[in-house]
């Protein structure tokens, strides 16, 4: 089929033919009577409004496309952005022209507000990802930092793109890494502490991406901490714990060996020996019943019928009542008479096992003829609060902070002998804990200490 603008093209070029018949019949007069001055000047005539007219015709359809193109150059260069329109006129082939760019306008719109959407949908889930994301092109240089890994190392945040890897994070390790997987092109994984981050540690996943010139590598870093430290608190108190079941179990065999050996005749000491046996056998069975207490705390088995409103003032009363004998022997006096009638809600016999264990340290770690202290009461904030004071060794200052430590010990020579595991304070922190309260300790090395707990009121 004929295209409409080609069809006015050869309608004008026809008519411009047509009209050389009559310049010829214009002409020939003038040629037949030899008069060629006037043949030559009606020839020029003719060649220059026949060139004339050509010229207009070529004027009239350049300067139509030239501002059609200058409209479709307009409108692409506009694109992705629909704000310029493109009418639908003229000629039929531009008319189809401009109907093609505005439906490829259309998908190249769909098409870049999917890959925006795509864009900002990963970014929020890489910005609000705890795991630290730090990628880099092949040169090293930063292509994308998520805010979790800028605080991880305290640089400034947003992290510009396109600066050195050195620039955002003076770390060694990282730029190790991020080398090796650009070269070797394989993904690592690793688990290392970094001293540019607060010492903390991290299991690092680094993965390679792109291709040559487009290609880089990504880092994750899943922080750790928490973790390693659990994992060494455990291996930590395992050693403790075996450390702490050698001394009254070798005390045991030692013994027991030297009474077989002969000693059941040494009529001195034989005694003696048994009467160690007995005291080690007693602190093995103390170091067990304190660890089965923290790991049922540990795993929180309490059954919450357990639970209920408790009072403190009989607490109190029935924990002095506990350990009024190793007082009687030490010549400790405790004195209740400052406890008021206070509720709590809790596992009575978890409470009364936090009460005597401070009530247990405070005669202890006394003077004889010392004094202890229990106080209870509400607080003006309507709390509970229970003072246990004594007037003992005290704790050095550098210590207190660490007395709640399982099988911490200030002093292991004194605290042995007592029949002390040194899970006590321990267990009371862990109670307290579970119940909602504080524990806080003041002391003064050879004067004294006081224990307090502030509990919710029931
Ligand atoms: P222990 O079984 O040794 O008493 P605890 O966990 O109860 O273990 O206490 C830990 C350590 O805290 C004790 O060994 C002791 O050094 C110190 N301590 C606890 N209570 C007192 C106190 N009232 N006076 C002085 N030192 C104390």
């Amino acid at each position: 089929m004929r295209e409409p603008q080609v069809g006015k093209f050869l309608g004008a070029w026809c008519l411009l033919m047509l009209s050389l018949p009559i310049a010829i019949l214009w002409i020939r007069p003038d040629f037949e009577s030899g008069q060629s001055f006037a043949t030559l000047g009606k020839l020029a005539v003719v060649l220059a409004a026949v060139s004339a007219c050509g010229l207009a015709l070529t004027y009239a359809v350049m300067r139509r496309y030239s501002t059609l193109t200058a409209q479709f150059a307009e409108f692409i260069g506009a694109l992705p952005a629909q704000e310029k329109d493109l009418p639908i006129e003229g000629p039929a082939e531009t008319q189809n022209l401009s109907r093609g760019m505005l439906a490829m306008a259309e998908r190249v719109r769909v098409v870049v507000e999917q890959a925006n959407t795509e864009a900002s949908r990963r970014e929020t889930i890489l910005a609000c990802m705890a795991e630290g994301v730090l990628a880099v092109d092949s040169q090293m240089k930063v292509i994308f930092c998520n805010d979790a890994f800028a605080q991880a190392f305290s640089t400034r945040i947003p992290v510009t793109e396109g600066r050195t890897l050195y620039e955002v994070v003076r770390e060694p390790l990282l730029r190790d890494i991020l080398q090796r997987v650009l070269s070797s092109r394989t993904p690592e994984t690793d688990r290392f502490q970094l001293p540019s981050a607060d010492g903390r540690w991290f299991e690092a996943r680094s993965l390679p991406f792109g291709q040559k010139n487009r290609s880089g590598a990504v880092i994750v870093l899943h922080d750790v901490t928490d973790i390693q430290r659990q994992e060494q608190m455990r291996k930590d108190f395992v050693a403790d714990v075996s450390h702490e079941l050698r001394t009254p179990l070798a005390a045991i065999r030692g013994y027991a060996e030297t009474l077989l050996d002969g000693a059941l005749d040494d009529e001195a000491n034989r005694r003696r020996f048994v009467e160690i046996i007995l005291s080690q056998s007693i602190r093995l069975n103390n170091i067990a019943s304190d660890l089965l207490v923290l790991s049922e705390l540990d795993s929180g088995k309490e059954a919450p019928m357990q639970s209920g409103h408790i009072s403190v003032l009989e607490v109190v009363q029935s924990a002095i009542n506990t350990v009024l004998p190793a007082a009687g022997l030490r010549n400790v006096d405790i004195d209740g008479s400052d406890c008021q009638e206070c509720a709590v809600v809790g596992v009575r016999f978890r409470l009364e096992q936090v009460m005597v264990n401070l009530l247990d340290n405070a005669v202890k770690f006394n003077r004889p003829e010392g004094n202890v202290t229990v106080a209870c009461g509400y607080t003006d904030k309507g709390k509970v609060r229970i003072c246990v004071s004594d007037t003992g060794i005290g704790i050095p200052s550098g210590d207190i902070a660490r007395v709640f430590e399982r099988f911490y010990r200030v002093d292991k020579a004194r605290s042995r002998p007592a029949g002390g595991t040194g899970l006590g304070l321990s267990i009371v922190k862990e109670v307290v804990d579970r119940m909602g309260g504080t524990i806080a300790v003041e002391s003064q090395l050879g004067r004294g200490s006081k224990f307090i707990i502030t509990l919710p009121a029931a």
